[in-house]
């Protein structure tokens, strides 16, 4: 049976999700994870649901781990996510699986007041969650050094490209450090993504789970027609 212990994951992360009452990987976590540890590119297709924040967090997090400086923390993992929602709930996840490690993770997006972000920045950080446009911003005011980053995610690369975020991502792309480890998740595949996927993964290994089994059994979808007056009640 595939274990968290089986896939050589270290003693802090595996504490932090026996915390989280995980037991066994998911398909995903359990493709992406050996190669992501062994430095590979990886191309996942998978949607919300199958566990694929944690595939790419957790050996994010484990090759961190090993290179923690004692003194400013540098930007050394960017993930772009291309909605607020999206990119709170990755740092809510990384949260939870770094508890043990001290990491520092800032979560940047637009429609706030930049300034407590910047503060941060300042402070410094390792990891940044952030969406593209707040991003750039931030960068193009100077705030941002994108110089150290070992490991870049683009997820929901899908949504990034129907969002209209492919000029910002091929931007950030030309800042970041040639050599870096990528990951790039995508609920689809149509050929923008594998255009804009080739432009940056070298070599990698393609992860997929099927969508059959990315629904959970517990919960039960319906339809139902109703008047407006009794929706709420029917909820
Ligand atoms: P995601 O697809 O990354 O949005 O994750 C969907 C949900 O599955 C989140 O609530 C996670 O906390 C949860 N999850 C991820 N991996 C596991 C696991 N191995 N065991 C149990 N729950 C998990």
């Amino acid at each position: 049976m595939n274990t968290f212990e089986s896939l050589d994951l270290i003693e802090p992360i595996q504490r932090a999700l026996a915390e989280q009452n995980y037991e066994t990987p998911t398909p995903i976590q359990a493709a992406a994870i050996p190669p992501l540890l062994e430095g590979r590119d990886v191309l996942g297709c998978a949607q919300t649901g199958t566990g694929k924040t944690a595939a790419f967090l957790l050996p994010t997090l484990q090759k961190l781990a090993s290179g923690i400086r004692q003194s400013t923390p540098r930007i050394r993992a960017l993930v772009l996510t291309p909605t607020r929602e999206l990119a709170a709930q990755i740092g809510d996840s990384f949260e939870a699986y770094s508890r043990h490690i001290p990491l520092r993770h800032r979560v940047i997006f637009g429609g706030v007041n930049q300034r407590p972000q910047v503060a941060d920045l300042r402070r410094g950080i390792d990891v940044l969650i952030a969406t593209p446009g707040r991003l750039l911003d931030l960068h193009n005011q100077g705030h941002i050094d994108f110089g150290h980053v070992e490991f870049f995610v683009l997820d929901e690369a899908d949504r990034m490209l129907d969002m209209g975020f492919v000029h910002d991502i091929r931007r950030i792309l030309k800042f970041l450090p040639k050599k870096r480890q990528n990951l790039l998740f995508s609920a689809t595949m149509p050929d923008s993504i594998v255009k804009l996927a080739s432009g940056f993964l070298t070599d990698p290994i393609k992860v997929e789970v099927d969508r059959q089994s990315t629904t959970v059994d517990r919960i039960v979808q319906k339809v139902m027609f109703v008047a407006r007056a009794n929706k709420k009640r029917l909820l």
